[in-house]
């Protein structure tokens, strides 16, 4: 059993300022994730957080989490100050992700419910001046806990759920993600939150060993549009291309037929997609 590590620590951030177009502020209640996905990008970005010194040097990534335990209280008067500076210039939009540089529901938010609170609190605070369109990025069912609150974003503020697949293939994904939801797992989620009429998309990214195919017609029920990626970082994970003979799926053409076939597949049942990286072929 490996060791893993959580932690209670205190933030005096709720909202990041996003780089990422289209979204102006991420929500990340967790510091690490306990998925622990081999090519996980926020890893390599965790090393340069405060938070990073409060766990050993030699734990690895994926063998701690670090629970923003005042997050709540920190987005309530952090909205507040959005909120009267909104009152002064007018009506604003604001998009808010949950998260970027960690799963919004691995398996501390069960017991913790931030991510729970934290949509508590915009639903509280949207709609009073200005206009909240909140997304949430996740590869776990257990974001199905919270479909009472999603229903209840209408009106003056709006969601949107996606849920990361980055194959068909439940075994490629044990190389690559073994400690996160099985694939089967994330499709039925998709399932549920598109029968309770939720806005919903796939993040297929980055683009694993798969039949692009078979996956289209797996999930094209159930999402109203479609974002791929490839592997942006091939040297972090060769070694596990390399060791499972897989190197035939760490190559630009790779990346770029499978995304071509993704495309084709999606566009031909009449759902949006868009592709995250420039075709290098
Ligand atoms: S679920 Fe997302 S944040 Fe967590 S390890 Fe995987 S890629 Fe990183």
């Amino acid at each position: 059993m490996k060791r893993k590590i959580l932690k209670l620590i205190e933030t005096n951030k709720a909202l990041s300022k996003s780089r990422i177009p289209g979204i102006d502020y991420t929500i990340n209640p967790y510091f690490g994730c306990e998925f622990g996905c081999s090519y996980c990008y926020a890893d390599f970005m965790s090393r340069f957080s405060k938070f990073r010194k409060v766990f050993p040097d030699d734990i690895e990534w994926g063998d701690f989490v670090g629970v923003k335990i005042n997050i709540v209280e920190r987005l309530e008067i952090e909205l507040k100050k959005i909120l009267a500076k909104s009152s002064l210039l007018g009506e604003q939009e604001f998009n808010i992700w949950f998260s970027i540089m960690t799963d919004p529901y691995q398996f501390a938010e069960k017991k913790f419910l931030l991510t729970r609170r934290c949509l508590e609190v915009l639903l509280k605070y949207s709609g009073e001046g200005f206009k909240l369109n909140v997304g949430v990025l996740t590869r776990s069912p257990l974001v199905l806990r919270d479909i009472d609150l999603f229903k209840q974003f209408i009106g003056e503020k709006s969601i949107e759920i996606g849920i990361s697949i980055t194959t068909d293939n439940d075994n490629i994904r044990k190389i690559f993600e073994p400690e996160a939801p099985t694939i089967r797992s994330r499709i039925k989620t998709l399932e549920k939150l598109k029968e309770n009429n939720l806005k919903t998309f796939a993040f297929i990214g980055p683009i694993l060993p798969m039949d692009a195919r078979e996956l289209a017609n797996q999930i094209s029920d159930f999402v109203d549009y479609v974002l791929i990626d490839r592997m942006n970082y091939v040297w972090r994970t060769a070694a596990i291309y390399r060791a499972n003979s897989i190197e035939f799926a760490m190559s630009d053409s790779y990346f770029n037929v499978v995304s071509e076939a993704l495309v084709e597949e999606f566009s031909s049942k009449g759902i949006a997609v868009e592709v995250l990286f420039q075709n290098k072929g």
